[in-house]
């Protein structure tokens, strides 16, 4: 067991793979909705402590072949750091595959494509970022930069052949702003297509609820389970990606999992969402959803 840092959050498809936190906490750390590293004082690990931790894994795991750089924007190291984390681990792990880490549309657009490019060839293949929302309006509001901002972070990521697994948040724009928000997402979606697309379900926990709702003039009418199964309807109806775009609802905050390539698949998942509004199909109830 690495001597991690706690609170450790990685994307559940990384569940089965190691762990190395290169970083501890978010350096953007900026978000309003988010409350998974409030708690923790951003730094980079020296790179003694992290080889250290990649020495004591590779003893340990050696057929490793997947692993995910924590903590919340790993992707901000620069390049010759990543470059030299990534070296330690093809040396230690001989299976290496493949390499992740959460990151920013900044930390995107901080590292010109020929360097993502190189971050490539030493397996470094595959980045999680948070969209959110293609929304100007509500980008701003949730302290995310702009829509520019994230649709250059993404056609950086796709210049550099860089995989990116996007998330979207349902129930970010509340009862107010939902369709122009799934309406902008689509749109963002479907000229810059990520690889892999997710959607979370907005949970706001309690110490940083209220900074959250004040972004929106102090009122913030949340969506239910109804409003949140009309938004992915929508967004799905919506997508219309140049490029496949492998989709899935299947985070454990979502009321209903949903799983298909978009937009070949697009009338069967539509038809389970219409099953589940039509009360057809039942919904993850609320004490099985979470982060
Ligand atoms: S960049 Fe990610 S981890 Fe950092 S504050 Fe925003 S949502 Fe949270």
């Amino acid at each position: 067991m690495l001597d991690y840092d706690f609170p450790l959050w990685r994307p559940p498809s990384e569940g089965d793979n190691l762990i190395i936190q290169a970083t501890i906490g978010c350096r953007f750390n900026g978000c309003t909705f988010c409350s998974m590293y409030k708690g923790k004082r951003y730094r980079a690990r020296g790179l003694d402590e992290v080889f250290a931790d990649i020495d004591l894994a590779a003893a340990r795991w050696p057929d490793a072949h997947r692993v995910f750089l924590a903590d919340g924007d790993a992707y901000t190291l620069p390049t010759e750091t990543l470059d030299a984390i990534c070296r330690r681990l093809a040396e230690r792990l001989p299976d290496l595959q493949r390499v992740s880490a959460y990151a920013t549309p900044f930390n995107l657009l901080a590292k010109p494509a020929e360097e993502i490019r190189h971050l490539r060839t030493l397996k470094l293949s595959l980045v999680y970022l948070g969209i959110e929302t293609g929304s100007d309006m509500l980008l701003k509001r949730i302290g995310k930069g702009s829509a520019k901002i994230m649709e250059n972070g993404l056609a950086r990521a796709a210049e550099a052949g860089l995989k990116v697994s996007a998330t979207v948040i349902t129930g970010l724009g509340g009862k107010r702003f939902w369709q122009e928000h799934i309406d902008a997402t689509a749109d963002m979606v479907n000229r810059v297509p990520p690889t892999y697309l997710s959607t979370l379900q907005l949970g706001l926990d309690e110490d940083v609820a209220q900074g959250f709702v004040e972004r929106f003039e102090g009122t913030f009418e949340r969506q239910d389970d109804h409003g949140v199964l009309l938004e992915l309807k929508r967004l799905v109806e919506r997508l219309d990606p140049p490029a496949p775009v492998i989709f899935r609802s299947n985070h454990a905050s979502n009321a209903l999992p949903l799983a298909g390539t978009l937009p070949k698949d697009k009338d069967k998942v539509l038809a389970q969402i219409d099953a589940a509004l039509a009360g057809d199909r039942g919904l993850r109830p609320q004490w099985a959803r979470g982060l």
